[in-house]
């Protein structure tokens, strides 16, 4: 098994990865019922945490992933920045403050909840929560890796049925009808990135 510090490099890396080859994509998405900067903003946050990875060599796991979430919050911007940097603290921090033993699907749960707070959103507001949620599911259930990520990238596609309710998108009204929203294929595609790194790199 990697050390925490090999696991954190190497998930950086594969989620950097991940939302550069997907830049423009995610713009696009965003184009559509935004301001079309959500694949900028992604990039520039994931570019801030490998700049940073020096710093974050010299720390335990839940303390690397809370100094991520604040790295993200300073470098997202928008609205995604506030979301995913909140989301990451909260984990960091639930698994900090716990014993080893206790289950990541208690500490993400309560991370989620903490980025519904922080969004004033639910499920079905159109929102990254919207992956969020059914990533919990699959955790409760300890579903494998691909069955994980496959539940991410299907709950970001079902977004596009529903109305905005928050954020710009939510001005659009029943125009953001028919559109993917982009904070949740963001989700989708880093949850995807994230289990292919495990899968390949950890035991399961
Ligand atoms: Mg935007």
């Amino acid at each position: 098994m990697q050390s925490d510090q090999a696991l954190i490099a190497g998930l950086i890396e594969a989620c950097r990865e991940a939302i550069a080859q997907n830049a423009e994509h995610l713009c696009e998405l965003d184009s559509a019922i935004g301001d079309g900067d959500h694949g900028t903003n992604m990039r520039r946050g994931c570019d801030a945490v490998c700049a940073e990875r020096q710093n974050l060599s010299g720390l335990s796991f839940p303390e690397a992933v809370e100094k991520i979430g604040i790295t993200l919050v300073m470098n997202i911007g928008g609205a995604a920045g506030p979301l995913y940097g909140t989301l990451l603290m909260e984990i960091g921090r639930e698994l900090r403050d716990r014993d080893k033993t206790s289950d990541f699907a208690t500490a993400f749960e309560r991370a989620v909840d903490a980025v519904a707070r922080r969004g004033r959103s639910r499920s079905g507001d159109k929102t990254l929560l919207d992956v969020l949620y059914p990533i919990h599911a699959e955790l409760t259930r300890r579903a494998a890796l691909a069955d994980i990520a496959e539940r991410a990238r299907l709950s970001a596609d079902r977004t596009a049925p529903m109305r905005a309710m928050r954020g710009r998108a939510a001005y659009l009204g029943d125009r953001s009808i028919g559109h993917v929203d982009p904070g949740a294929s963001s989700c989708a595609l880093l949850t995807a990135a994230i289990c292919r790194y495990l899968g390949e790199h950890r035991a399961a």
